[in-house]
């Protein structure tokens, strides 16, 4: 175990002695939350907030990133793995000068990375440009905390991590060329890059006992004219990337939204129709075409990151074993989970087992609570706990079902998918349930990343707006746009699974369309989102507002303008962006490899256009 403020944390063996009750335990505990909340309305939780003709939504958004070191002496780019004074910084400034720090600090798994977030939630509706202001200032304000010569790289993956020469990190202590890593076994990842918080350790090494080996990532590589991969215990097979530790995958920076529904019943709407969208998201968003120093013939992080947390037993990869489970627990969602009617059955198409016995206690245990819990939220407790849980805490075993909801968090928060719904965080919260999106990665300009939260919350707007819009199509064809949205310029070339009849419900009728025809149209075909949500929005305003209340409509346009460019190929992706900065790199060889100092020109050129130093035209302001 790794000790921590709740004593040690168990190891895995250790871990199953108690795990049967703590998934008990983390039912009770849901049913607790779901029996105080259960019919409360988001009106009652932002009682403290004046709106007259439309409901505000409380919205937030996490972006994670990389804080690097550009040697200029061995021109090398280093990841810095021991970030502690950054936090301490901020920690001062937030309590010192608390007006002037406008996003909270909170650690990710590499020791390397941040993830922040505003420090309060957005919620008008006619200021849209208070996303990217909020995100330049939070920018502004990390870089002026940083070490000399240290800075942001906002992008997916840090192009060599686990580079074999180990040149790529700088751990003070270290005596030469030592190597640790009884956490992870890695042959490439050193346990001294990975954050100290005991939580991360014991996630790195729970996921490898549980699997009965270390975990197995294979990315197709780029075949390049001059590739040509030698076999050997780093690259045991020539046609793929082999990565063995969590880093690779939970190294990575994605970007995520959370928004507040109008009541449980809502959330669960939002869950599965923001689920639809998810994947095209995905492809929009691509910017991981390079992992450990190799161009990939992959343009997103997804299928690394779940293959990097992948605790599933040999049993349970093998498809032929009746205790088979097709996903990692990180991946997209297998089930819809809403109680409308048009949620009509057949769209939940996807064998995929669940937790029979786990069903049975909820169902027993809300009958004698008196709950009537459907049963399409027992299937999705059902589908939550076929997982284990991972990390659990020596003095945290035996906790108040009636107060705390830490055991119900430990399967909640392992579940990494496409969406998650968050119920109320505490029993005495004042929030209510939320709906957050998870697949968009990590772009360079803060101005990208506000464009893709924004039109992330012009689709729960529009929920919110209108009851009739339907994306249903049946989930199988979801997991299909899965596996198109990671090929390399998916955003351009791929078509995806989209139910045209988007205002119906019965029935769907599905085309497959590019991403510039599901948002501007295809004529005969489809009329596209942007049309609809058009007109939505400017009634909105209309009504909200008046006739001459239609500033944000401007907004809402670069919004779309920007879509617009990168769905048709006039802006490239940030995956398409930084294959051409390879390819036309001089000492590129045309072998598929990214040496050191290739990436350390990548990196400088990357946050020189984060930090608005350098003009590109495939990066130009959108706000
Ligand atoms: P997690 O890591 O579990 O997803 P975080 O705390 O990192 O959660 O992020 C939560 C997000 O939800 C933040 O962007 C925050 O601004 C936002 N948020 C906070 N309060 C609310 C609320 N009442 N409704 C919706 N979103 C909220
Ligand atoms: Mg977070
Ligand atoms: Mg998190
Ligand atoms: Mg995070
Ligand atoms: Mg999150």
């Amino acid at each position: 175990g790794y000790l921590g403020n709740d004593g040690q944390t168990l190891a895995f063996e250790e871990s199953l002695k108690y795990k049967d009750q703590i998934k008990r335990d983390g039912i009770i505990q849901f049913l607790n939350l779901y029996k105080k909340f259960k019919n409360i309305t988001y009106k009652e939780t932002i009682k403290n907030i004046v709106y007259e003709k439309y409901l505000p939504i409380h919205w937030g958004d996490e972006v994670e990133a990389h804080i690097v070191f550009l040697d200029k002496e061995s021109k090398v780019p280093k990841i810095v793995p021991d970030i502690h004074y950054l936090f301490q910084r901020v920690q001062q400034d937030q309590q010192e000068e608390p007006e002037d720090v406008n996003f909270k600090l909170v650690p990710e798994y590499g020791g390397w990375m941040i993830e922040t977030t505003p420090s309060n939630p957005y919620y008008t509706i006619n200021n849209l440009c208070a996303v990217p202001t909020n995100l330049s200032e939070r920018s502004h304000k990390i870089n002026s905390y940083l070490n000399s010569g240290q800075k942001v790289l906002y992008t997916s993956t840090f192009p060599i991590l686990g580079q074999i020469d180990q040149k790529y990190y700088y751990i003070p202590q270290a005596q030469n060329n030592e190597h640790l890593n009884q956490v992870t076994q890695s042959l490439f990842i050193d346990d001294r890059i990975i954050s100290d918080h005991p939580r991360f350790p014991t996630l790195s090494s729970n996921i490898r006992t549980r699997r009965q080996e270390k975990v197995n990532i294979r990315v197709p590589i780029f075949k390049d004219k001059q590739t040509n991969i030698e076999v050997s215990q780093y690259n045991p097979d020539p046609d793929f990337i082999y990565m063995d530790a969590m880093a690779f995958g939970m190294g990575s920076s994605c970007i995520q939204t959370t928004f507040s529904a109008k009541n449980l019943s809502h959330a669960r709407r939002l869950y599965d129709q923001m689920s639809i969208i998810s994947p095209l998201f995905l492809a929009m968003t691509a910017s991981s075409p390079i992992f450990r120093g190799k161009l990939a013939a992959i343009d997103t992080r997804w299928d690394v990151i779940a293959a990097s947390v992948d605790c599933r037993s040999p049993e349970e990869r093998n498809p032929s074993s009746s205790k088979y489970i097709p996903k990692s627990r990180y991946d997209s969602i297998s089930f819809y989970i809403s109680d409308e009617k048009r949620n009509l059955p057949q769209y939940n198409d996807l064998k995929f087992p669940l937790n029979e016995e786990i069903m049975n206690f909820a169902r027993e245990k809300s009958k004698e609570m008196g709950l009537e819990l459907d049963e399409n939220y027992i299937r999705h407790l059902g589908f939550l706990y076929i997982r284990d849980p991972l990390v659990l805490f020596e003095k945290k075993l035996n906790v108040d079902n009636e107060k705390e909801t830490l055991h119900f968090e430990n399967i909640q928060s392992t579940n990494w998918n496409s969406v998650r719904l968050k119920p109320p965080p505490s029993m005495d919260s004042k929030i209510g349930w939320r709906t957050e999106f998870r697949t968009m990665e990590c772009q360079i300009t803060n101005d990208e990343n506000a464009a893709f939260m924004l039109l992330s919350h012009i689709f729960v707007r529009l929920f919110y707006q209108s009851d009739s819009l339907n994306f249903y199509i049946p989930i199988t064809k979801v997991d299909i746009n899965f596996q198109r949205a990671k090929q390399v310029d998916a955003i351009t070339t791929q078509k995806f699974f989209f139910r045209t009849n988007i205002h119906e419900d019965g029935e769907p009728i599905i085309e497959e369309l590019t991403l510039h025809e599901i948002f501007f149209g295809k004529s005969q075909v489809f009329d596209g989102l942007y049309q609809y949500a058009s007109q939505v929005w400017e009634s909105m305003m209309q009504e909200i507002f008046g006739s001459n209340g239609n500033n944000d409509k401007t907004e809402f346009e670069k919004v779309w303008n920007f879509i617009r460019q990168r769905t048709s190929g006039q802006k490239f992706t940030v995956a398409r962006w930084i294959r051409n900065f390879v390819k036309s790199h001089p000492e590129y060889k045309q072998d598929s490899e990214i040496t050191n100092s290739i990436a350390y020109d990548l990196i400088e050129a990357i946050t020189s256009i984060s930090e608005g130093k350098t003009q590109d035209p495939n990066f130009t302001p959108i706000f």
